[in-house]
């Protein structure tokens, strides 16, 4: 499995372009910012890119999706229940530069349980809400694409409008603590980490924990 990570900054999300070196076929999560550099990796990596997956819908996640979207021309896939906010206009856009182009919308929604297939990859859809009420987890095989459900010794944060901090804690302790220890997690912000470190040592995840 190809992973690259673009780690554009502060003020966008990480982005992830997954492949298969089989089939060249790819996936792009989260293009939040600086579509022409993600663009010039697919080209360096040689891959098809049918499908972009938004972990939810948050403006640092999805500030390049017309742009990538119109690149390549994959299909966008977002859950369910965060679909909606594609369509909300934010401030913050003109700051990512995405002032003129609408948004496109999803050509898929996803529901917790499905697969996401790129050639001969598959990932399972995890439904975690709780940061936001659509927001999900993408399990391949070893790795799982967290968004902003789990962060190194960190977990995303709740006080949004439509966010639940016991959600989110329940969601990571159901569906992400109950992953192996071995299993690299790649976050929708910072360095990546694995399920057994914040098992062990993520202060909100420990027992009797109450922030
Ligand atoms: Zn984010
Ligand atoms: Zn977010």
């Amino acid at each position: 499995m190809i992973i690259r990570k673009l780690e554009p900054g502060p003020f966008a999300a990480n982005c992830y372009i997954v492949g298969s070196e089989a089939t060249r076929e790819g996936m792009i999560i989260d293009p939040g910012t600086q579509a022409e550099d993600i663009m010039q990796q697919v080209r360096d990596l040689g891959l098809d890119i049918r499908v972009i997956v938004l972990t939810h819908g948050h403006m640092d996640h999805t500030g390049a999706l017309a742009e990538v979207k119109e690149a390549t021309g994959a299909q966008v896939a977002i859950h369910t229940e965060d679909a909606r906010s594609l369509q909300a206009r934010h401030p913050m856009m003109s700051m990512f530069g995405r002032s003129s182009k609408e948004m496109p919308s999803p050509d898929r929604l996803l529901n917790d349980g499905d697969t996401v297939s790129v050639g001969d990859l598959h990932f399972q859809v995890l439904h975690t809400p709780g940061h936001t009420p659509g927001g999900i987890c993408l399990l391949g095989e070893g790795v799982v694409f967290s968004g902003d459900t789990l962060f190194q010794f960190s977990i995303g944060r709740a006080d949004f409008p439509g966010a639940s901090y016991e959600q989110e804690v329940n969601s990571i302790r159901t569906k992400l603590l109950t992953l192996p220890d071995e299993t690299t997690v790649l976050p929708g912000h910072g360095p990546n980490t694995t399920i057994g470190i914040e098992r062990k040592v993520n202060p909100f995840l420990q027992d009797g924990a109450a922030f």
